[in-house]
């Protein structure tokens, strides 16, 4: 016998039941489950990829000077105050070892990232799930929910899952209102796909209590390699930086990932490749009697007459090859949430989703 107990709060996570990308005995299967990129990673990524692979021997730079300076000087941002991550994934693991502990609480929406209620769990944190308004971010009943216990309330913009997005004015109204105590983050892993969007940086440059977190998994095709960074005040990345060890992003990752956002050119083929395929979409599947909120993001919600409903699609879709996403974990069970693929996949999506209804 065994007295080796985990951390309470552990035990609480769910495991992570996505991702997969076969469905056995069906062939040219497409999956749309992960709101990755259909057209992946620029070409000057890979080359900037293979090269790395010469060095594979060497450790990584350890303070990331190179993609911090890209990142800094296409979004016009302080790199002092840019750290990079293992995806943003870790960057939010890092908010969350750095300032959220037992007995405090992390908020975040009823339809939020999965992500904020793991790390606040895994560091003992108490998560604390806020009700939205129609699938959008309510910004009063996040300041209803604050207590002194409240460290850090995570909203990402737009939302995954539900694909909606909140205005400057009420981030601004939201970081306004909190007490002094508590850091708001701003997750823009889906900013990149919302024409003129800066993701929340002015308001990070007008504050001192917001963070911003970043991805190269979506608009830059990078979701295997793993790179997120994030952006705030000094005094708040100054705190990260002690978390972070010295090698968390790898060589190759940094290198594609620095090509990556410099290829502006490619960047802006893939979000108007999406803004396309997703109105067709959307419209598609409306015409098959499945509605969907206007999704700024990379997917779309779709809405279904109950969950029966939804899970018998999804079985449907799976056995046609097309892989998509149960949402029901995120308190949407009668919704799909189906990444908006090339123009090939939307049709093969829109065609059974119409043989199924
Ligand atoms: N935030 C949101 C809202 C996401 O949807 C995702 C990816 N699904 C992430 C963060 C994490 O992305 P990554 O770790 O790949 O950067």
């Amino acid at each position: 016998m065994s007295n080796i107990t985990p951390q309470p709060g552990i035990l609480d996570i769910t495991l992570y039941q996505g991702g997969a990308a076969h469905v056995p005995g069906v062939a040219n299967v497409v999956k749309l489950s992960s709101n990755e990129n259909p057209f992946g990673p620029s070409e000057a990524a890979k080359e900037a990829f293979r090269k790395a692979s010469y060095h594979l021997h060497r450790y990584p730079s350890s303070d990331h000077a190179a993609l911090r300076g890209a990142i800094a000087e296409v979004h016009g941002l302080d790199p002092e105050r840019i750290l990079c991550g293992n995806g943003s994934d870790e960057i939010i693991a890092f908010l969350c070892q750095a300032y959220a502990g037992p007995g405090d609480e992390v908020i975040h929406t009823e339809h939020g990232f999965g992500m904020y209620r793991i790390s606040a769990l895994a560091n003992g944190a108490t998560p604390v799930e806020v009700p939205e308004r129609e699938r959008v971010t309510d910004v009063d009943a996040i300041l209803a929910a604050v207590t002194p216990a409240t460290k850090l309330v995570f909203i990402a913009n737009p939302n995954n899952p539900t694909g909606t997005m909140v205005g400057e004015g009420e981030i601004a109204r939201l970081a306004d209102g909190l007490p002094d105590h508590v850091l708001l983050v701003l997750d823009g892993a889906y900013a990149e796909y919302v024409e003129g969007y800066d993701g929340g940086a002015a308001l990070v440059e007008q504050r001192a209590n917001i963070v911003m977190t970043r991805t190269f998994s979506k608009l830059y095709g990078l979701g295997g390699l793993r790179v997120g960074w994030g952006y705030g005040p000094a005094h708040v990345m100054n705190v990260l930086a002690r978390v972070r060890g010295p090698f968390n992003v790898s060589s190759a990752a940094l290198a594609a990932a620095e090509a990556a956002i410099r290829d502006t050119e490619w960047a802006e083929k893939c979000r108007e490749g999406n803004t396309r395929w997703r109105a067709w979409l959307a419209e598609a599947l409306g015409e098959h009697g499945v509605s969907s909120d206007t999704s700024l993001a990379n997917f779309i919600l779709a809405r279904f007459a109950d969950q029966a409903e939804a899970e018998a699609c999804d079985d449907y879709l799976k056995s046609e090859g097309l892989i998509v996403r149960r949402v029901g974990g995120y308190n949407l069970p009668n919704c799909l949430r189906i990444t908006v693929g090339d123009e090939a996949s939307c049709r093969r999506v829109a065609h059974a989703v119409g043989q199924f209804m």
